[in-house]
């Protein structure tokens, strides 16, 4: 078992309205988050988005600093489903350009704004491969209202033509055919805190990698001050709920991993290295894959 941490770095009305600037709103939030992990004594992957990265490149820098692993959110975060491949070809390349000239590493992960790529839209694998990025943690594995739909829960390798592709799916509980959205989110700020640490101490007991996602804004209650007038009382009360027990449960889930965290490069590495191992020595390759988009549907 191993935990990866993942936050996607947005600003929460610039995201959902697509209409409005960046604001600082965004890097205090993941200030505070910084202080969180480190708190907690954990590294974590941020899938930044291009804009936030754009404006604020001393927060990315700020991230690689204290040991996190910064990868791409696209630019827009416009879902990669409403793009054509140009237009997402020239998101990635932008959000890889702002963001490794700034930490001067490798950004070769992608994470697709609200789990965009679905059954119909593997182009964007290709399309991926071609900007250069070796993982994608795109995959919701269980259908929901908004996205998502029942693909493999373990990291497995995505063949396409001339390229292979990692994917890591966001994690889910699994109790006999019937699969939990434990992954972050939201499902991580409605559950009662008990029930949470009880779910992940079984999520956490199987033998493979296992991805929990959150947002900055999603350990501050107070984000939507000043929203009144551009985000109705419903949606904001939606929203708001939980978020106070966030942290308790980020912290949670890094104490039941017991140290047995990374960052999702340092899981890639490892995984594609055994996998490497695996074939030299000719022992069975451990890693499942898959030939093509949706054969790997379940
Ligand atoms: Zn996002």
């Amino acid at each position: 078992m191993a935990l990866v941490l993942t936050c996607d770095v947005e600003d929460w009305l610039q995201a959902y309205t697509q209409n409005c600037p960046v604001t600082r709103r965004v890097y205090n939030n993941v200030e505070n988050t910084l202080e969180l992990l480190e708190s907690a004594g954990v590294h974590a992957t941020f899938f930044v988005q291009g804009m936030v990265a754009e404006k604020y490149p001393d927060l990315v820098r700020e991230m690689s600093d204290r040991g996190h692993d910064v990868q791409t959110h696209g630019y827009s975060h416009k879902k990669v489903c409403t793009l054509s491949p140009a237009q997402f070809k020239d998101e990635l390349l932008r959000c890889k350009d702002i963001i490794g000239s700034v930490t001067g590493k490798p950004v070769i992960g992608f994470r697709a704004p609200a789990f965009s790529i679905g059954p119909d839209d593997t182009w964007a694998y290709d399309v991926l491969l071609e900007c250069g990025f070796e993982y994608d943690s795109s995959l919701f594995p269980l259908k929901t209202r908004r996205y998502g739909f029942r693909g493999n829960t373990q990291p497995f390798s995505i063949n396409r033509g001339d390229g292979v592709l990692f994917e890591f799916p966001v994690a889910v509980a699994e109790c006999s055919f019937v699969r939990l959205p434990v992954g972050g989110g939201g499902y991580m700020r409605y559950l009662p805190l008990a029930v949470w640490k009880a779910i992940w101490k079984r999520v956490l007991s199987k033998e493979t990698v296992r991805v929990l996602y959150f947002h900055p804004y999603d350990i501050n209650p107070e984000d939507f001050s000043g929203m009144e007038e551009q985000v109705t009382w419903f949606i904001r009360f939606t929203q708001k709920i939980g978020r106070s027990t966030v942290k308790d449960k980020i912290r949670a889930v890094s104490e039941l991993a017991g140290g047995n965290t990374m960052t999702m490069t340092q899981s890639y590495l490892s995984l594609t290295n055994q996998a490497r191992t695996d074939i030299d020595t000719q022992k069975p390759n451990t890693l499942p894959s898959a030939e093509m988009g949706t054969r790997w549907c379940t």
